[in-house]
């Protein structure tokens, strides 16, 4: 028997020393990495023993098995898969092979991992991650095609040396051996090790099984009590999304949902597919009814939990689906990746970019059927997550015409609740309307009894509501809808067909508004004749490119620089207190009435706007005197 004692390579010591004195969180996850190398190592004898009838003659079934000792204080994984030559585990267990190696190490060492278990499977160390659990790990294993005395013992203690031993071993495979170190002795406990499986092993396609005694009545003596042990599988082994529609039921969607999501809401909608091509995947999404409280958070995971070849790789992949779709939950599992594929690697890759367009579209192709299908429930929908859907139209040129399809708005002549498309309010608009109408407020009551909507209503024309606070920067993104212009009921010149007598009256009272436009020139870019006033006297309206003022206050808010937009004063010449001005300056243009007027003036079209006056003591005052004076 020969014993050789053997130095590790200098990144694997690295790695030792900081998988155990860096990672404290997590621990548990060593479980997963050793019971997926188990399914990896069964998955390689499987495919063996199709041609090759001397690995497993009798047909066992293939299986993980965990083995908690607590006398000796150990857990063993055990498995029946392909096993290792005393080269190959001198290589597998005494060095690192993997390309990103270096790029663990740095991000080891920049503590990053500390939170992110999942960044030690994506590298290809997972063996070594027994080491946060114990003081000594031992490997006995046996090719799958060696004979009983050819098999190996790899013994370490993490301390910069491994010995290798040749041993006898009956059964084909590989135990892994932990001696758990004294504070982690939990993991020899039924219910950690159940639940450890659970969350991280689920979809293991071998059974993971382990023997659990439970006290049962004693059949001879109904007072007494006797120990029975029973192998119990762990896992539920159902990899339901690579499965065939037809082979899952609603059941097992719903359940599935609920084991991923963590909600406990049904799911709105479950998108099931498999795609074949160059680029081979499963898919199996689902919409949420509701949106998950932390779904603003900053620390909100998104992206499906991305597998390949039925190991878990990351449970949020976020390079595979866009941000505005960041409510999508479910799994994508692809063999056309490696298995030590990591995430700065994902964020280029062209299989990745395959998928996540593939994705992309079928996320917004089933929005649109649900659309189609069941307005209400869509509107359901909608009301959760509309709000970050459209956040697309922004941020997805190559799709915002589709997501413009999906957008719902509440409009002037709908009722309060009750929203609809922009495909209907085409359809219901009349034939010599050249534009979108469309106003944005803080809600439906203050955008509907703004002053900017006047015209609109004596005209009867459509205007949609937009209530959402980034409303209006998606709509200048999308800027039209079937080639209408989308035009803001409080931006820029509007011309509903009333062009000669506005500009009629633009002459008439042309001397009138230069001096008003005198007396601000420092607040208004412009003062002229309003399209858009019907019963108040001014309003201010932002140019055409400007943010509207509620998005503006919104950044302001925020702490942002927003630069002031150029807006102009509108001014309705049918207005009363218009028409005096205009007699006021016809008689006298340098009466000093006027110039208190022009300032009384500004402050109501900021008053209007939800604004303060200038000087709120002044303007009251002002007000009270001209009230006294009219008495
Ligand atoms: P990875 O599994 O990503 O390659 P690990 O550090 O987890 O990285 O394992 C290193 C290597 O050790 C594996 O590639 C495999 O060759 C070998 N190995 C680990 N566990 C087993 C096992 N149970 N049976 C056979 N080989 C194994």
């Amino acid at each position: 028997m020969s014993v050789s004692k053997r130095k590790f390579k200098a990144e694997v010591n690295k790695i030792l020393d900081l998988m155990i004195h860096s990672l404290y969180s997590h621990k548990e996850i060593f479980l997963r990495e050793l019971i997926s190398n188990a399914s990896d190592a069964i998955d390689k004898a499987r495919y063996l023993s199709l041609t090759d009838k001397t690995i497993n003659p009798t047909g066992d079934e293939w299986q993980i098995e965990l083995i908690a000792d607590a006398e000796a204080g150990t857990l063993t994984v055990r498995d029946n898969g392909i096993g290792l030559t005393r080269d190959e585990a001198a290589e597998a267990l005494g060095t690192i092979a993997h390309s990103g190696t270096k790029e663990f190490l740095k991000l080891l060492e920049s503590n990053k991992t500390k939170d992110n278990p999942e960044l030690i499977g994506q590298f290809g160390v997972g063996f070594y991650s027994a080491f946060m659990v114990a003081d000594q790990v031992t490997v006995l294993t046996r090719r799958a095609d060696a004979a009983p005395d050819e098999a190996i013992c790899w013994k370490s203690e993490a301390d910069g040396n491994y010995t290798l031993e040749d041993i006898t071993k009956e059964t084909r495979g590989t135990d892994v051996i932990l001696h758990l170190k004294e504070d982690e002795k939990e993991y020899l406990k039924e219910w950690e090790l159940r639940k450890v499986v659970k969350q991280y092993s689920d979809f293991i396609e071998y059974p993971v099984v382990m023997d659990v005694t439970r006290n049962q009545p004693d059949p001879d003596d109904k007072e007494k009590s006797v120990e029975k042990t029973e192998s119990e599988t762990l896992n539920s082994r159902k990899a339901i999304w690579i499965k065939d529609k037809s082979e899952v039921s609603e059941e097992e969607y719903r359940e599935f949902y609920k084991h991923i999501s963590n909600d406990f809401n049904d799911p709105a909608r479950t998108i099931h597919y498999r795609a074949e091509g160059t680029t081979e995947f499963s898919v199996l999404l689902y919409l949420p009814k509701e949106r998950p409280f932390d779904i603003h958070y900053q620390e909100y995971k998104i992206g499906p939990t991305l597998y390949v070849r039925r190991v878990q790789i990351m449970d949020h992949c976020e390079a595979m689906i866009p941000p505005y779709l960041r409510f999508v939950k479910g799994v994508v599992e692809s063999a056309d990746l490696p298995l030590n594929v990591s995430r700065e690697m994902l964020q280029d890759n062209k299989v990745v970019n395959v998928i996540k367009k593939n994705i992309t579209k079928k996320v917004l192709d089933n929005l649109a059927t649900m659309k189609k299908e069941d307005l209400e429930a869509y509107t359901t929908f909608y009301d959760q997550f509309g709000r970050i859907l459209k956040e697309g139209i922004h941020n997805d040129f190559e799709r915002k015409d589709a997501i413009a399809e999906l957008l719902l708005f509440e409009s002037t002549k709908t009722e309060p609740g009750k929203k609809i498309t922009l495909a209907e309010y085409l359809e219901r608009m009349p034939e010599d309307q050249k534009e979108i109408y469309y106003m944005t407020g803080p809600d439906r009551a203050t955008a509907e009894s703004s002053p900017y909507l006047e015209v609109f209503k004596e005209k009867g024309l459509e205007v949609l509501l937009m209530t959402d606070d980034i409303d209006d920067l998606i709509i200048s993104s999308l800027g039209q809808y079937q080639e209408k212009e989308l035009q803001s009921a409080v931006k820029g010149d509007l011309d509903l067909g009333d062009s000669d007598k506005k500009e009629e009256k633009q002459k008439e009272y042309s001397d009138l508004l230069a001096l008003m436009k005198e007396q601000l020139k420092d607040v208004v870019a412009e003062v002229r004749v309003s399209g858009r006033l019907r019963d108040s006297a001014v309003c201010l309206v932002s140019g055409e490119n400007d943010l509207d003022p509620q998005m503006e206050k919104m950044f302001r808010a925020m702490g942002q620089n927003v630069p002031q937009g150029q807006r102009s004063l509108e001014v309705n010449p049918d207005h009363p207190l218009i028409a005096k001005m205009q007699a006021l300056f016809t008689a006298d243009a340098k009466n000093d009435r006027l110039e208190e007027y022009v300032d009384l003036l500004y402050d109501q079209a900021l008053l209007l706007e939800g604004d303060r006056p200038r000087d709120p003591v002044a303007f009251a005052k002002a007000m009270s005197q001209l009230m006294a004076e009219g008495a």
